[in-house]
């Protein structure tokens, strides 16, 4: 078999990279390599939602900017014969919480955000308190709030661009790369567990937590590693008014979920590797208190249900490596080491990775500085008091 891009993982990056491919020029052959075409274990369906402009690097708020418009806009521009693609966005906004020692960096990152468009509100604890009358904001500096932001169903992401990349003409083959061949400088073709194998120009490495084995077939390490965290969704019984997805330093991130909520506590401390265990005692030990302490009504919360996923933790500096050159290699690139970023951000880099493909260079938002040349300078880029 032949294709002119072959394209690792078929989540919500791979399919996005595919679409974007197809939209740019249809000419190109595109081929997605998916081993398991019901995302058992994927992150895409197992993620939060939530889509947020508040970052402090400019190239993460830009493709938050890119991205958020397109979401809007996804229903429509991904239908497939007359039907809608809704995900089920909600622009309930986004608000990040700080203690009174994080403040100037929070007003540092606002700044920028301002300076990048972003529509924020900086809010003082009395002006929380009075927008949000059951948090406690007693031991806050100040938050910053972005009306325009909210979340959205991450399945329904992933199935509205696998559909519409499928019904441009590109191929999804339920398949799992086991090899690779290198010639020199280059990838040549990708080898498949049915025994088939698939040549290509170009090869996209977008396996999310699993991106790490698809380098070590081409014996190239790179620091991204599984993270697994959890999702829990939660009641509550007495009433609090309306919440945005709301977000704290101490790694709280909450959102509403039909009649309760969801969200959770990720930790760094965590373990690396592929563990979809479920710690019965994490919600208790870690997130109720954290919750209880922000908002009194979750004293009495319950949780029914937890569910495990995977970061594609990038333990370099948390973001994203965009881009070829990976142990010389010209034609073999890197899209993945999202860190948890990756949903939000899979329209923006799906464009960016479908131009450096087809032109070589980025043309809507410049991701060079995501490149892998950073893990050769020992330069990390890493979010400034944003997790
Ligand atoms: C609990 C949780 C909450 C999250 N919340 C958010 C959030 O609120 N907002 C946000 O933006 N992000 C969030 N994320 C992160 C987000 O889910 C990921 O960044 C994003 O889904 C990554 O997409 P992906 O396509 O790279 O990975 P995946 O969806 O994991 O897709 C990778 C695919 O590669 C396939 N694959 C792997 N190896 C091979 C192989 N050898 N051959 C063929 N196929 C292979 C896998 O089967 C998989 O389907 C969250 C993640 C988790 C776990």
């Amino acid at each position: 078999m032949r294709s002119d891009v072959v394209v690792i993982g078929g989540g919500a990056i791979g399919a996005a990279v595919a679409y974007f491919l197809k939209l740019l020029d249809a000419g190109t052959a595109v081929t997605v390599l998916e081993r398991d075409p019901t995302y058992g274990q994927a992150s895409t369906p197992r993620a939060s939602g939530g889509v947020r402009r508040l970052f402090s690097l400019p190239e993460n708020i830009e493709l938050s900017n890119f991205s958020i418009l397109f979401f809007d806009e996804f229903a429509e521009t991904m239908g497939v014969d007359g039907v809608e693609a809704d995900i089920g966005l909600r622009k309930n906004g986004y608000l990040f919480v700080v203690p009174p020692s994080a403040r100037d960096v929070l007003k540092r990152n606002f700044d920028t955000e301002q300076r990048l468009g972003c529509n924020v509100v900086w809010l003082e604890p009395d002006e929380l308190k009075h927008r949000f009358p059951s948090m406690n904001v007693s031991d806050l500096g100040a938050a910053v709030y972005s009306p325009d932001d909210g979340w959205l169903d991450p399945h329904r992401v992933l199935m509205g661009f696998r559909k519409k990349a499928e019904s441009m003409g590109t191929e999804f083959l339920a398949d799992q790369v086991t090899g690779l061949v290198r010639q020199g400088n280059s990838v040549t073709s990708a080898k498949l567990k049915s025994r088939r194998q698939v040549e290509a120009s170009q090869f996209v490495n977008a396996a999310g937590a699993w991106a790490k084995d698809i380098c070590a077939m081409l014996d190239v390490k790179v620091p991204i590693e599984p993270l697994r965290r959890f999702e829990h969704y939660f009641e509550c019984q007495d009433p609090i008014e309306p919440l945005p997805y709301l977000k704290d330093l101490e790694r709280l991130a909450f959102r509403p979920e039909s009649k309760g909520y969801t969200g959770g506590v990720p930790t760094l401390e965590e373990p690396r590797g592929y563990n979809f265990d479920v710690d019965h005692d994490y919600f208790e030990a870690v997130v109720w208190p954290a919750l209880a302490h922000r908002f009194p009504q979750f004293e009495r919360t319950r949780c029914r249900n937890t569910l495990p996923g995977l970061y594609d933790q990038n333990d370099f500096d948390g973001n994203a490596i965009i881009g070829p050159s990976a142990d010389g290699l010209g034609n073999f690139y890197m899209l993945a080491g999202f860190s948890g970023h990756g949903l939000m951000h899979a329209p923006g880099c799906g464009r960016a990775m479908a131009e450096l493909l087809l032109k070589g260079r980025y043309e809507t938002i410049d991701l060079a500085r995501l490149g892998w040349q950073r893990l050769l300078d020992g330069t990390p880029l890493r979010e400034q008091g944003i997790i």
